[in-house]
């Protein structure tokens, strides 16, 4: 816990204590900063928002084989909005927060028709597009077009806070208002996109969350956390996220070389990918007990038929999904599976997209039969 040993001000923040910070920062982007990555330097409004999109949620060397991916199959924002469904989901496969691929797709097709394909080219306008937040629409405003506003992400906040010294709380509103303040205070206006790439590159590599350089760092000799011991301190949170458990039990259903998998509706994670036959329960239960679940006591299982095949956990932002896995193989399809399941053969699993948990089953289960 931080000791209330100072509450920064941003308003009454030195003004030579700012520039110093600017130029310290400008004068490493500009000399030392390495940090490689294929978007960086590019003014594609649509590129830049294809890169912001797959990096939300995803750290960037994960990102990075899906943005070439993605911009060789869709070079422009008509190729993508002209996509088929599945086959943007099918490039999107393992990125997971399946939401952002729905969101990209609907922002492609409204770009293409309704702005008859112009990206929209004010923080405002942008903002406006479905998916994007703060942050992203500042990315974009700044990198494609030069405008000012500074970005704020968590390796600004990170940056920010134990430099300043602020202990605001960064998931509050007061915290996301004066934080975002400050990132405006400080930006570069006549490089708004060098300042952003420059600050979430110190971020990234010298002022990491834990470990951070500070021997290497531009800010060493005027950063408050280092000068106060305060660095493992700062930022600060003011509430720990609580991560529920939820079990689910899949059960694939082999008949005549073929298995059976059903699209994901509703309002829950995961929307429109494909699974074998789930069910979930609030705890994890055995072969024995599963048939005997009452959406499962229709289709007359036999427990010892009911082949454990293993378990995957997935980490949600406010979720562990622990998957546990069965094959069943069957003379006849079940007349008690739901009449909207497909019966696919397994040669032609891979025209579908699936949740990375499905699909860490399939590579080591489901080519062996
Ligand atoms: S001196 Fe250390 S804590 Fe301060 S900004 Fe640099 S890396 Fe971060």
């Amino acid at each position: 816990m931080v000791q209330p040993v100072y509450i920064a001000n941003t308003a009454k923040m030195n003004k030579a204590q700012q520039q110093y910070f600017t130029r310290q920062l400008m004068h490493w982007h500009a000399t030392y900063n390495e940090r490689s990555l294929p978007w960086k330097e590019e003014k594609d409004p649509y590129k830049i928002w294809l890169s912001e999109i797959i990096l939300q949620q995803t750290r960037a060397e994960q990102g990075l084989p899906y943005y070439l991916r993605f911009t060789a199959a869709y070079p422009t924002i008509q190729h993508m909005a002209t996509a088929d469904d599945e086959e943007v989901f099918r490039l999107w496969q393992g990125l997971g927060y399946y939401n952002r691929c729905r969101n990209m797709l609907a922002t492609a097709r409204y770009i293409s028709t309704e702005l008859k394909g112009k990206f929209p080219d004010s923080y405002e306008t942008i903002q406006a597009l479905k998916g994007i937040g703060p942050y992203t629409a500042a990315a974009i405003a700044s990198f494609a077009y030069g405008l000012p506003h500074g970005v704020v992400d968590g390796n600004v906040y990170r940056v920010l806070s134990r430099y300043f010294g602020i202990e605001t709380a960064i998931d509050t509103t007061q915290g996301k208002k004066e934080f975002t303040a400050l990132a405006n205070q400080l930006l570069d206006k006549a490089d708004s996109a060098g300042y952003n790439q420059a600050i979430m590159d110190l971020g990234a590599t010298v002022c990491k969350p834990a470990n951070p350089d500070c021997t290497n760092c531009p800010l060493q000799k005027k950063c408050f956390a280092r000068e106060n011991g305060l660095v493992g301190d700062l930022p600060v949170k003011s509430k720990k996220l609580t991560v529920r458990t939820r079990y689910f039990h899949y059960i694939l259903f082999v008949h005549d070389n073929k298995v059976w998998i059903r699209k994901r509706t509703g309002n829950d994670i995961w929307q429109n990918l494909y699974e074998p036959y789930l069910a979930e329960h609030e705890t994890p239960v055995q072969a024995a007990e599963l048939v005997q679940l009452p959406e499962l006591r229709l289709f007359r299982l036999k427990a010892s038929s009911l082949k454990f095949a293993g378990k995957h956990s997935q980490r949600l932002t406010h979720r562990i999904i622990e998957s546990h896995f069965y094959t069943y193989v069957v003379k006849r399809p079940p007349a008690a599976l739901p009449q909207d399941g497909l019966w696919v053969p397994f040669e032609q699993l891979d025209k579908y997209a699936f949740p990375k948990t499905v699909l860490s089953f399939f590579g080591k289960n489901v080519y062996f039969y």
